[in-house]
């Protein structure tokens, strides 16, 4: 397939392996098979007809798949043919023994919001709709399923295709690993995309260390006394108490943690009493929890039951906590992310890496992957127009630029080919 390598304009060769070439020709493909899922959106945990093309068309190209894996993820496991006798010395001497195994991962969920864009691809189902480009992400791994299979003489180990269920929640990641997605063959390192709608077509986000934040949520119970709004010394008011609680809790960020260290505690929604002339006996209130140091997320639980216990008492109330734990933070494998930044650069020239300074405080379920073996998270440019979108993920007008499928599918071959083959060998 396709005739390799084109000079850039800097004179270095770009595309070795004319992945890039042979990934604009399968633009329509991959691109039908995006506004297809688009137009049929599934929510979390329901991808069944997506996972039935990811599927067929994984099949289709002679990879092992299993289906129903977490409920209904996918995964495609392809080994490459490249025979011992044909390796060359320095590239035997250069792998281990043991045949190496990448994984890549796509998330495949849709979000309960009304699609609003007024095109000829818009979401069919009322309420649901692609506003997280999770359907570009299936399209783009495919196409890498496609580039690959057409080059399995090319390399020797496995590449594991992770589709993946319910990102935006409950989290697929997790169930998956639990049920063995990570092994048989054991996998040593893992990459997954994201489309981003902030960057340029053509342009690739990489990010050393902490990527997006961990993700936990707490409830928290006020039992005070009712009684009667104008005889307040009566009862306990719990809407008095929560607002001396929901103000002390911001001591967590500013006096209680290292302030080079970011974390984020917010109450998002807080429900009490009765109507004006009532005090209210009890206050519930939610929050999220948010910050990419393990120990410090370990420490959480306690120094904010202690503050909420600390206030119900000087007020002589009564209190519940609980401290849910939810997607862990994602921290990004310094050398495979460098690995990763050596083929981008082959791939699509110098300055389409460009490195993110700041992580991210949303949070993604590919940390799950990330935690068990080395990962790296990219963002793939894909700014309508060129310009940053004024509709960002989730929102009921989102929408990316499609010529960012083909690119993310040669970005993830490209880095599969590299690691398996132990090219640039750093990670
Ligand atoms: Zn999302
Ligand atoms: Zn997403």
């Amino acid at each position: 397939m396709g005739v390799a390598g084109n000079a850039g304009s800097d004179g270095t060769l770009r595309d070795p392996e004319g992945l890039m070439g042979d990934a604009h020709r399968l633009f329509e493909e991959l691109r039908a098979i995006r506004r297809d899922i688009h137009m049929h959106p599934e929510l979390g945990l329901e991808e069944r007809r997506t996972a039935g093309i990811v599927s067929s068309y994984l099949e289709s190209l002679g990879i092992e798949t299993k289906t129903g894996v977490a409920g209904t993820g996918v995964v495609g496991l392809l080994s490459g043919d490249l025979l011992r006798d044909q390796t060359s010395v320095t590239q035997r001497e250069e792998s281990s023994h043991t045949p190496r195994v990448i994984a890549l991962r796509a998330d495949m969920d849709a979000l309960p919001i009304q699609d609003k864009k007024d095109v000829e691809y818009s979401s069919k189902v009322p309420g649901k709709m692609h506003a997280c480009g999770h359907d570009g992400h299936v399209a783009m791994l495919l196409g890498a399923a496609k580039l690959l299979t057409s080059r399995r003489n090319a390399f020797s180990g496995s590449v594991k295709f992770l589709f993946q269920p319910a990102e935006e929640g409950p989290g697929g990641a997790l169930p998956m690993i639990q049920e063995g997605c990570l092994e048989d063959p054991d996998v040593d390192a893992v990459v997954g995309v994201h489309i981003h709608t902030e960057m340029p077509v053509g342009k690739i986000g990489i990010k050393f260390g902490p990527c997006s934040a961990s993700a936990d949520s707490i409830r928290i119970g006020i039992m005070g006394r009712g009684g009667h709004g104008a005889m307040p010394h009566r009862s306990i008011d719990a809407i008095v108490v929560a607002a001396h609680v929901i103000l002390a809790l911001q001591a967590i960020s500013s006096r209680e943690v290292d302030p080079v260290e970011p974390v984020v505690l917010s109450i998002g929604a807080i429900h009490g009493g009765y109507r004006h002339n009532v005090i209210a006996d009890e206050v519930n209130m939610e929050g999220t929890v948010r910050c990419f140091d393990q120990d410090l997320r370990q420490q959480l639980p306690d120094r904010i039951k202690r503050i909420v216990e600390g206030v119900t008492r000087a007020y002589r109330a009564q209190y519940e906590f609980t401290y849910d734990f939810g997607y862990p933070p994602l921290i990004n494998d310094d050398s495979l992310t460098e690995f990763a930044a050596g083929s981008i650069r082959a791939l699509l020239g110098d300055d389409a890496v460009q490195v993110m300074k700041e992580p991210s405080m949303g949070a993604e379920d590919f940390s799950y992957f990330a935690r068990e073996v080395p990962g790296t998270f990219l963002r793939i440019g894909a700014a309508k127009g060129g310009n940053a979108s004024n509709h960002p993920s989730h929102s009921p007008l989102f929408d990316f630029d499609e010529r960012a499928i083909p690119i993310g599918s040669a970005v993830m071959a490209q880095i599969a080919l590299d690691f398996l083959r132990g090219i640039s060998g750093s990670a």
